[in-house]
C-alpha cells in the first residue's frame, strides 16, 4: 500500500471471494474468482467489455446472485439469506455509470432519503450530514436543486453523496465517469482520490488508466470471467506477465 496514504492499515480482510462461479443461463460468466480485499484497500479492475466486471461487483452487494462459491463481506457470508443480503448493502455503497438519482426529488432528499428511512436517522441529523458531504464533494451551492439542473460531473457527485450518506464501510464504483463528457472525469476522479485517500475501503471498475496507476493499491484483470492477473500498478503497467494482459494494455493504451 502506498505510504503517503493515511490508511488503518489494520490487516482486516472486508471482501473474501472464494471460487466465485455464476451463469446467466448456460453462460459462465464468472469463473473460479477467488479475491480478498483489505480495509482500506483501493482495488481497481481493468478488462475488456464483456469480461464479468460489472457482474462481479454486483454479486459483492447481492445484486447478482452466485451458483458456486462463497463471498463474505465483512464478517458476513452473502448467502441466499435475505437478512444477510440486506445487512451488507448497508455496509456497501454503489456508483453507477449512470447515476441513477431520483429525477423528482432534490438533490438534499435524494441524499437523506435513506438514511431517514432506512437507518431511521432524525431529519435534522441527515440534513446535516448531507450538506457536510455536498461541501466534500465540492457541491454545497446545489442542495435544492433537481439532478436535471446539475451537469453529469455534479450528478455523479451528489451519487458518490448519497452513498456515502449511509456511512459504507466499502464503497463499489462501476465505470462512474464512463457516461461524463471530458471535462467532468477530473472532477468526479479528484472526489473518489479524496476519498481513497481518507481510508475508504475501495472497488472501482474504470477504463482510466491515470487514475488506476496514482490511486490504486492493486489492480486485477479480468477477462473472460477469469482473474487473469493482478498485481501493484508499476507490476501490471510496466511488467505484466500474461499475454492477455500485453493485449488488453496494448489496446487501452
Ligand atoms: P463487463 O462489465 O466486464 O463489460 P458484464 O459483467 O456486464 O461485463 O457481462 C459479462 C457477461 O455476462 C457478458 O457476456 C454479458 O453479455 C453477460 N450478461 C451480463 N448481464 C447479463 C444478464 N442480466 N443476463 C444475461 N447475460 C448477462
Ligand atoms: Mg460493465
Amino acid at each position: 500500500m502506498s505510504q503517503a496514504k493515511v490508511k488503518e492499515n489494520d490487516n482486516k480482510e472486508i471482501i473474501n471471494c472464494n471460487n466465485v462461479n455464476k451463469w446467466f443461463g448456460h453462460h459462465h460468466v464468472l469463473k473460479d474468482v477467488s479475491l480478498t480485499v483489505k480495509k482500506g484497500e483501493v482495488l481497481v479492475i481493468l478488462g475488456p467489455s464483456g469480461s464479468g466486471k460489472s457482474t462481479f461487483i454486483r454479486t459483492i452487494n447481492g445484486l447478482e446472485e452466485i451458483q458456486r462459491g462463497e463471498i463474505t463481506i465483512d464478517g458476513i457470508s452473502l448467502s441466499h439469506d435475505v437478512k444477510d443480503i440486506e445487512a451488507i448493502r448497508k455496509e456497501t455503497g454503489m456508483v453507477f455509470q449512470q447515476f441513477n438519482l431520483f429525477p423528482h426529488m432534490t438533490i438534499l432528499k435524494n441524499i437523506t432519503l435513506a438514511p431517514i428511512w432506512v437507518r431511521k436517522k432524525p431529519k435534522a441529523d441527515a440534513e446535516k450530514t448531507a450538506l457536510e458531504l455536498l461541501e466534500r464533494v465540492g457541491i454545497p451551492e446545489q442542495a435544492h436543486k433537481y439532478p436535471g439542473q446539475l451537469s453529469g460531473g455534479q450528478q455523479q457527485r451528489v451519487a458518490i453523496a448519497r452513498a456515502l450518506a449511509m456511512q459504507p464501510e466499502l464503497m463499489l464504483f462501476d465505470e462512474p465517469t464512463s457516461a461524463l463528457d471530458p471535462e467532468m472525469i477530473k472532477e468526479v476522479l479528484d472526489v473518489m482520490k479524496e476519498l481513497a485517500n481518507s481510508g475508504m475501503t475501495m472497488l472501482v471498475v474504470t477504463h482510466e488508466m491515470g487514475f488506476a496507476r496514482e490511486v490504486a493499491d492493486r489492480i486485477v484483470l479480468f477477462d473472460e470471467g477469469e482473474i487473469i492477473e493482478q498485481g501493484t500498478p508499476e507490476e501490471l503497467f510496466d511488467n505484466p506477465k500474461h499475454e492477455r494482459t500485453k493485449l488488453f494494455l496494448s489496446q487501452i493504451l
